[in-house]
């Protein structure tokens, strides 16, 4: 029987409030199906008070009209409390989220390096003069956009709501985070520690619930001046036209179905430890995930048989166990995998191993499935097409690097791409046709990428988070004309 945790308020205000309505919702853990926790669940009219609570830090003197140097203190303190915490958070995140701990433990280092990153450029985000000549001095400011509001998935919760909640912070926005209903713990605990290091009230509001009811009631907020969403592209679209209603200018991270490319003259085996990783890390459920492999066809059989081996030999498991791999978050998406098997199958895909559960009983309550090799697919099928979102590589063979760079842009999406071969002359060549926002070559991820822009072409999204990039989203400028003289 899984321990179940205490009920979660809300924070709004810098307060701990139950639901306006009395509400809750039940978290599931997904290593064993049973109840987590249950967590206050925020009404349309929770999500109002959380953005009155945001307006009102931005407009009090001990938020709006702080020093910048300050604000990156504050950030600073968070990020050493998280990484206080961190095996704590970690923990938490695995029973949330199913994930192994030492990828836990990774998001929750990552997260507390983007507190430091933006802590260090709170009090560096200068403006320009711009020369029209004697008689005139014109200068611009950034200055915060004002609330922003954030929705995030259950995929990546604490690195991800950090991803967004600390550029916000650093450029002196006031932010309200809403978890997914699926995975809200880290979100919380994320909530105490910026009130425990003394970010003052209402600068940060967490509010978990349901898409439908806060989520919707965030996006449509009359009050908000801007949104960062990440999650799939149905929603994303949703989500963007309530904002534009108000005018409010959103940050899309959507979904993708990004290429590893391997070619013959790669290191087969840097390639096939790359490839694995890339679409088993958090058993699939990522933005990121490289979900297609695309292969020379002089290569294929041995990266096949490389990445046959790796996908046996990975041991299932509950996240705290730290296994290869966790389960899936839910029973629903479980079920959507398996139906996408099966779309394969049908469409004239080999599956080389898994494809389905695993028949250890111990595993038997947790949403679990076996690490799947997708082989004989064609560019075209809708399992080289559609975003799967779980441990299910499709494989895709090419004979030179045209063909590889076209199949790569034949897609809806451009998150991520990876590039595997020992010829610069062709990394390069292949880099530069890519339609992607990032392209790695000889390395997939970066170990969370921090520093580096990240972002979508094609329906994987618009705006950038991470790196200085994203301090645009969260700042506007204005410009100060004078004459003198
Ligand atoms: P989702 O779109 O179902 O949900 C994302 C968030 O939106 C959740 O908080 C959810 O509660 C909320 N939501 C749902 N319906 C809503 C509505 N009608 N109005 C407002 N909010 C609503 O996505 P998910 O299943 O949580 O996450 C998986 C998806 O997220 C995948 O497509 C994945 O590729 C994408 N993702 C993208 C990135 C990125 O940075 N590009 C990162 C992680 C995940």
């Amino acid at each position: 029987m899984a321990q179940t945790l205490a009920v979660e308020k809300l924070i709004i205000g810098g307060e701990r409030v139950p639901a306006s309505d009395g509400g809750t919702l039940d978290v599931v853990d997904p290593s064993t199906g049973q109840t987590l926790a249950t967590l206050a669940r925020a009404t349309a009219a929770d999500v109002d008070r959380a953005v009155k609570a945001a307006r009102a830090a931005m407009e009090s003197k001990a938020w709006g009209g702080i020093l910048p140097a300050e604000r990156g203190r504050i950030l600073f303190r968070i990020a050493h409390k998280i990484r206080e915490r961190a095996e704590e958070l970690a923990i938490l995140e695995s029973r949330d989220n199913g994930k192994p701990l030492r990828q836990s433990r990774t998001d929750v280092q990552v997260a507390a390096r983007y507190f430091e990153f933006y802590a260090g450029v709170a009090d560096k985000i200068m403006g320009q003069t711009i020369p029209l000549g004697p008689g005139f001095l014109d200068y611009t400011i950034r200055e915060p956009i004002g609330v922003s509001a954030h929705i995030v998935p259950w995929n990546y919760p604490i690195q991800i709501g950090s991803r967004g909640v600390a550029p916000a912070l650093a450029a002196g926005c006031a932010v309200v985070l809403k978890p997914s209903s699926e995975a809200p713990m880290t979100a919380l605990r994320l909530g105490e520690i910026v009130l425990e290091c003394g970010l003052p009230a209402g600068a940060l509001n967490v509010v978990p619930g349901t898409g439908s009811e806060a989520g919707a009631a965030l996006a449509s907020h009359p009050d908000i001046n801007q949104l960062t969403f990440t999650g799939s592209v149905d929603v994303g679209v949703q989500v963007a036209k309530m904002a534009a209603d108000n005018v409010v200018p959103v940050v899309m991270e959507l979904g993708g179905k990004s290429p590893n490319i391997v070619f013959f003259d790669a290191d087969l085996e840097a390639a096939a430890q790359g490839v694995a990783n890339a679409i088993f890390q958090n058993a699939g459920q990522t933005c990121s995930a490289g979900s297609r492999l695309l292969v020379e066809r002089r290569a294929h059989d041995e990266m096949v048989e490389r990445l046959a081996a790796r996908a046996k030999s990975m041991r299932l498991g509950p996240g705290v166990d730290d296994p290869d791999m966790g389960p899936i978050i839910s029973k629903r998406q479980l079920e959507t995998i398996e139906q996408y098997i099966q779309i394969g199958r049908e469409e004239g895909a080999h599956v080389v191993t898994g494809g389905r559960r695993p028949d250890d009983p111990r595993l038997g309550g947790g949403y679990f499935l076996e690490p799947t090799l997708l082989d004989r697919v064609s560019n075209d099928m809708r399992v080289a097409q559609e975003e799967i979102f779980g441990p299910v590589l499709s494989i895709v063979t090419f004979e030179d690097l045209d063909e590889a760079a076209a199949l790569a842009n034949r897609s809806d999406y451009g998150l991520v791409a990876g590039i595997w071969t020992r010829d610069i002359n062709k990394a390069l060549a292949a880099a530069s046709r890519i339609k992607s926002g990032q392209v790695y070559v000889n390395t997939y991820g970066a170990g969370g990428g921090v520093e580096l822009p990240f972002g979508g072409y094609k329906k994987s999204g618009y705006g950038r988070e991470k790196g200085l990039e994203a301090l645009a989203s969260y700042t506007q400028v204005k410009n100060v004309c004078i004459k003198f003289g």
